[in-house]
C-alpha cells in the first residue's frame, strides 16, 4: 500500500506513520481524500465484472504536463491469466498499477476491464472488483482480527479465519494469548515483513476479487519465508486476473505473459522463455540479475 500511495505526497506525518507499518482509521481516511482527484461521473454504473479480462488501449499518463510517463501503452491480460510487469526503474510499473486502480485518470486511450471503460464506472464498484497486495502492508492499530476483516466489510469470524488458514497465517494468530483480538501496532504485536504480507493475501482472500494486483517486495525476505509465501501466493492468484509487478525471477518464470516497460511503452512482451530468446532487453536484465546473485552468493 505504501508503495501504491506514495505519489500521493502525503503530509509528513501520516508519511512517516506509514513507514512505520501502523496508521489509524482517521489518519486512513485524510490520506484517501488526500488521492481523491478523480470523481464519478454522474449516474455512473456499477461495473459488471465478469471473468475479469484487462485491457490498456493507447493509453498516455503523465503526472506533470510534458513529462509523459506512459505513452501510448498496449496491453491486454486475458481472464484468469497472470502478467508479469518488469522495466528499469522509474519505467511506471507502480502507475500502471494506480491507474488500474484509479487513483488518477488517464490523458488519453482508456483502461477496460470486462469490457467496460473504467472511467465510466463507480470507483467503489472499480475497487471491489481488485485486490491489491502491495509491498510494504499498512496495518491498523487494532486487533489482528480486525486487520483481516479489513478485507470485506462485515465478515464474520470464521470467515475471518478461514481467509487467515489459506494465507497461512491462522497457526501464528492462534498461537497468541489472545488470539484473534490479539492488537497490533504501535502498542502491540510486532509483525514481521513476511507476516505482514500474510495479513494482506488473507484480506485479499476475503475480499475475493477477480482480479488482482501484486506489488512483489524488492527488498529479500529470509528464502524459506520467500518459498512458503510464493506458495500461498500461487493459491490466490488461481483462477483469478493477475498483474504483478515483479522482482523475481521465479514470478516471471511462470507467467503466462511478460510485459518490459521501457520509455512508457511496452519495449518487449511474451514468455520468459521467448524474451530470452529474443535477445534484447529482458535478457540483459537477467543477465545482470543473475551476475548479481552469484555475486551475492560468492560473497556470503
Ligand atoms: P520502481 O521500479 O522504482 O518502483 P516504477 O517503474 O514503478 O519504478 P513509477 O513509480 O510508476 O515507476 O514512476 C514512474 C515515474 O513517475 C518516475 O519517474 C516517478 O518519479 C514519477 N512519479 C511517480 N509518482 C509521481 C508523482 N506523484 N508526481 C510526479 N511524478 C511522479
Amino acid at each position: 500500500l505504501a508503495q501504491l500511495f506514495r505519489p500521493l505526497d502525503l503530509l509528513g506525518m501520516v508519511y512517516r506513520t506509514i513507514r512505520q507499518g501502523v496508521l489509524d482509521m482517521g489518519a486512513m481516511f485524510d490520506l484517501i481524500d488526500t488521492g481523491a482527484e478523480v470523481r464519478d461521473i454522474p449516474g455512473a454504473p456499477a461495473l459488471a465484472v465478469g471473468a475479469g479480462h484487462v485491457r490498456f488501449e493507447q493509453v498516455r499518463f503523465g503526472y506533470e504536463e510534458g513529462r509523459p510517463i506512459l505513452d501510448g501503452l498496449d496491453l491486454d491480460v486475458p481472464a484468469g491469466t497472470t502478467c508479469a510487469v518488469v522495466g528499469p526503474s522509474g519505467a511506471g510499473k507502480s502507475t500502471l498499477a494506480r491507474l488500474m486502480y484509479r487513483f488518477y485518470d488517464v490523458d488519453g486511450g482508456r483502461i477496460l476491464i470486462d469490457g467496460q471503460d473504467l472511467a465510466a464506472v463507480t470507483q467503489a464498484s472499480l475497487r471491489a472488483a481488485i485486490g491489491i497486495v502491495p509491498q510494504d502492508t499498512v496495518l491498523f492499530n487494532d486487533t489482528i482480527g480486525y486487520n483481516i476483516g479489513y478485507g470485506r466489510e462485515g465478515a464474520s469470524a470464521e470467515e475471518i479465519a478461514h481467509a487467515a488458514r489459506g494465507a497461512a497465517i491462522a497457526g501464528f494468530i492462534e498461537r497468541q494469548p489472545d488470539g484473534y483480538d490479539t492488537r497490533v501496532g504501535e502498542r502491540g504485536l510486532k509483525l514481521s515483513g513476511g507476516e505482514k504480507q500474510r495479513v494482506a493475501i488473507a484480506r485479499t482472500l476475503l475480499k475475493n476479487p477477480p482480479i488482482l494486483i501484486l506489488d512483489e517486495a524488492t527488498s529479500a525476505l529470509d528464502s524459506r519465508t520467500e518459498g512458503d509465501i510464493l506458495e500461498t501466493l500461487e493459491a490466490v492468484e488461481r483462477g483469478r486476473t493477475t498483474i504483478v509487478i515483479a522482482h523475481r525471477l521465479s514470478t516471471v518464470v511462470k507467467a503466462d505473459q511478460i510485459i518490459v516497460l521501457d520509455g512508457g511503452r511496452v519495449a518487449e512482451r511474451g514468455t520468459h522463455g521467448e524474451l530470452l530468446r529474443r535477445d534484447g532487453l529482458y535478457a540483459e536484465m537477467w543477465a545482470r540479475q543473475a551476475a548479481e546473485r552469484e555475486e551475492a552468493l560468492a560473497a556470503e
